[in-house]
Order: structure tokens, then C-alpha cells, then sequence
């Protein structure tokens, strides 16, 4: 007997391997025919990035005077936090995204979890490497980890989008990626929850899997209002982790 569940699973098996052919097209002889395209402006591009070597380059950063802790723009540039940062303490150290989630980093985020994932993985964990290379932001990290989804939302899409921009950047920055926390239910969206709402939604949701101490690099795809790396943050915290630093693709 099929269960709905087991349909899923081969659906999404079979969509997978459909996939896995195609891009092996981009890497083979039948490249020639069907030359790979740049996801932003569609030209032709090299058979490795999704992106052509000009779009690559006008990946916009996020502008203006913004919190040196969690990237929020600042209304008064004199300053140095914004309201909720300065107000409060923040259980992680510092959040920083690669870019704005409109426009192209969006594109990018949205190819990643509903089109072409291992591609877009490994060009987006090369985008983080480059920015930490060339910023060296966060210092050294002692260990890699990313914000887990609960094992119903794995099952349904068969990957974790920011475990793969995890491990990408693992191997790229050469430092260890380890599984520290597990999500135990599903929440409701944040963004469309108040300040007060998102706490209750997020309270108790994550749950230390191991303690690990030094620094650790907090992964995910999409910082929104920073409630979700703040909860990951304080069970890391908890723990014997001393400082989270959190990195991001896109800020929206
Ligand atoms: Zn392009
Ligand atoms: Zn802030």
C-alpha cells in the first residue's frame, strides 16, 4: 500500500534524479547545445556559475547607515545600534547578510530552495567564503552550524537549504560544520507576527542536540527580523557556546 507520505518521497526522488540529469547537461558534451544560462540576465555563462561574471559583480550590498550588530538601517547615522540592539541584549553577537533580498540575492534564495538546489548551494556558500575571506568579519570560527527545520518540513522539501550553505561553506573555509540544534515544530511565519507574537511562536521550538564552546557561525538563507538566529542563539548559549555570529544570504 502507498501512503501519501511514501508518494511524496518519490515524487520528490524522481524529481530529484530528473534534476541531477539536467544539470549533468550543463557539465557534458550536450552543453554545447544547450550552453548554460546566467539566472539573472539569461546570457550565456561558464558551465560551473549560475550567474555570469558581470552579474556576479553588481551583487548589490545592503546601503546606507545601518546597526553595527544586527545590520538594521539607522534612521540617525550618529548612531551605532539600532532601537532593538541598544535596548536590549541580543543573544547573538553579530548577524550580517551578504545583501538585500530584493532584487538579485532574493532571486538567488528562491532558486535555491525551489529550483536548482545543489548548484545554487555551491555558488551561494562560494558567495559567503568570498565575504568572509575578503572582510574577515567574525574572526576565527571554532564551528560551522545552520538553523534547523523541523523533520516534516525536511521530509517535504528533502533538504535543508541553509545546511547546505553550511556545509558549502565548511569545506570552503575549511573549519568543522556540526549539527547543534534541531527545530521540534513548525511556527507560523514571523514577519507577519508582532515583536510579542514572534517570541511566544519561538519559544522552545529549538533544542540543543550538543554543547560545543568557542565561536560558532550561525548559517541560514534569510534574515528577517532576527528572532529566529536570536532563539538558535540563546540555546547555543546556553550551552557552553561563547559567542554566535550569524551569516546570512539575504536581508529582507
Ligand atoms: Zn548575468
Ligand atoms: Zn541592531
Amino acid at each position: 500500500m502507498t501512503t501519501s507520505g511514501d508518494t511524496q518521497v518519490s515524487l520528490y526522488a524522481w524529481r530529484r534524479s530528473f534534476r541531477n540529469a539536467l544539470s549533468a547537461v550543463g557539465e557534458g558534451p550536450l552543453a554545447v547545445l544547450f550552453p548554460p544560462r546566467c539566472l539573472l540576465c539569461e546570457r550565456p555563462t561558464s558551465r560551473l556559475n549560475v550567474l555570469c561574471d558581470e552579474c556576479i559583480t553588481n551583487l548589490p550590498h545592503l546601503k546606507g547607515p545601518r546597526c553595527s550588530k544586527c545590520q538594521e538601517p539607522l534612521s540617525d547615522p550618529t548612531l551605532d545600534l539600532c532601537r532593538a540592539c541598544g535596548t536590549r541584549e541580543r543573544y547573538f553577537d553579530r548577524a550580517i547578510s551578504l545583501g538585500p533580498y530584493d532584487g538579485a540575492w532574493g532571486k538567488l534564495v528562491r532558486s535555491l530552495k525551489f529550483d536548482k538546489e545543489p548548484a545554487m548551494a555551491r555558488f551561494l556558500s562560494a558567495r559567503m567564503a568570498d565575504f568572509l575571506h575578503a572582510e574577515d568579519p567574525f574572526g576565527n570560527i571554532d564551528v560551522i552550524t545552520f538553523v534547523p527545520m523541523t523533520r516534516r518540513a525536511l521530509h517535504a522539501r528533502g533538504f535543508n537549504q541553509a545546511s547546505l550553505l553550511a556545509h558549502g561553506l565548511a569545506r570552503r573555509i575549511h573549519r568543522p560544520v556540526a549539527r547543534l540544534l534541531r527545530k521540534v515544530r513548525e511556527t507560523s511565519p514571523q514577519a507577519r507576527l508582532s515583536a510579542r507574537e514572534r517570541g511566544k511562536n519561538l519559544r522552545g521550538v529549538f533544542h540543543s542536540i550538543r554543547s560545543v564552546s568557542g565561536k560558532v557561525l550561525l548559517v541560514d538563507d534569510i534574515f528577517t527580523t532576527g528572532s529566529t538566529v536570536e532563539e538558535c542563539a540563546h540555546v547555543l548559549k546556553n550551552g557552553s557556546c561563547e559567542e554566535v555570529f550569524v551569516l546570512s544570504v539575504a536581508r529582507a
